[in-house]
């Protein structure tokens, strides 16, 4: 597979659509019209235009792939839901004018929960929170062969080509390709150039990144372990993959995700973590749980031999392991 493959050109153009439904419903958010805060709805309904969308631009080309994803529309088809469906079906018209209600689900029902040896893992939206908050949220898409990661896309249309030059403008596109190296691109699919992790060797120049979500991991002990490392520098709390890439673009240095003491058993979704642990990783970053162990994409939806997830760019990894057994 290289970038001109059929898989990548698809993953990208889904994501790229996608991601412009999303924005789209986000500035009728923004704008106050018909779409509350207040309510789900907003996130629901790019939630199922998304999955839609990317399920159907995958099935057409790769009739015989599985696609792992979030969503089915069986809430969607209550009757009680249909004004719902009836806005999800008119963002999607958008891009493919003619469709029905009734497509509309039949293509968010493409999407299936069985792992098998080559597969799709998708995120409509990753970061809901972030969505609503009008912060950062991804589009995250991974193709998956034999429990390994061969590709994966993000689309992160709220988030600076650089955060150090926020002139530069919002809406970034990353990609990796299994053993090709980690890209970014501008929200379009253009001005592709690759990316690369931060090269700080010594554990005190090291930024950290987060969730901004207590109840995704644990704050406190991300910062004891800043402590314990002399980092100094704040964390950066960010919703979404999104963390992935500002990691594989050398913007910070660690990302920590140990379980929240809220629920310190909880299992990772694979669909959370596939795009962007190639992206890091190909990138020259090293992907494992918080015990060391590789991310496990091969024994369903949910990571249920990890524990949680430790991002760094490689040369700090062991001993942010190390200092993690405290
Ligand atoms: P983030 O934006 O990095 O905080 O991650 C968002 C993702 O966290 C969502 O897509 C959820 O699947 C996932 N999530 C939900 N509950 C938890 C939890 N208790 N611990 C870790 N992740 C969670
Ligand atoms: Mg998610």
């Amino acid at each position: 597979m290289d970038q001109n493959s059929p898989e990548v050109i698809t993953a990208i153009q889904a994501a790229i659509k996608a991601a412009t439904l999303c924005e789209r419903i986000r500035m009728d958010l923004a704008a106050g019209g018909t779409l509350l805060k207040s309510d789900r709805s907003p996130v629901t309904i790019a939630d199922f235009g998304s999955q839609a969308i990317i399920c159907k631009m995958i099935r057409e080309k790769f009739p015989h792939d599985v696609i792992v994803a979030e969503e089915d529309s069986k809430e969607l088809r209550r009757p009680d839901h249909s004004k719902i469906l009836e806005r999800v079906a008119d963002y999607v018209n958008a891009f493919n004018p003619t469709s029905s209600s009734e497509e509309v689900c039949s293509w968010i029902d493409f999407g299936s929960n069985s792992i098998t040896d080559r597969f799709w893992a998708l995120d409509p939206i990753d970061g809901t929170k972030g969505f609503l908050r009008g912060d950062q949220y991804a589009i995250a898409l991974a193709l998956i062969e034999k429990g390994r990661v061969k590709l994966g896309v993000l689309a992160c249309p709220n988030l600076y080509t650089d955060i150090h030059h926020p002139s530069g403008g919002k809406g970034c596109l990353f990609l990796a390709l299994k053993g090709q190296g980690s890209f970014q691109m501008e929200s379009a699919g253009i001005n592709t150039r690759p990316i690369f992790v931060s090269k700080a060797k010594i554990p005190s120049e090291a930024i950290i990144t987060e969730s901004v979500e207590p109840d995704h991991a644990d704050h406190l002990t991300h910062q004891r372990l800043a402590n314990k490392l002399n980092i100094s520098k704040p964390s950066l709390r960010m919703d979404s993959q999104a963390k992935y890439g500002i990691l594989a673009r050398g913007e910070v240095t660690l990302y920590l995700r140990v379980p929240s003491s809220s629920e310190p058993g909880y299992k990772e979704n694979i669909w959370d973590h596939a795009a962007g642990s190639i992206i890091a990783e190909e990138a020259g970053g090293r992907v494992t749980d918080v015990l060391g162990r590789p991310l496990d994409f091969s024994s369903g939806i949910k990571m249920e031999k990890n524990q949680g997830v430790l991002v760094s760019n490689g040369i700090l990894h062991e001993v942010v392991l190390k200092a993690l057994e405290m």
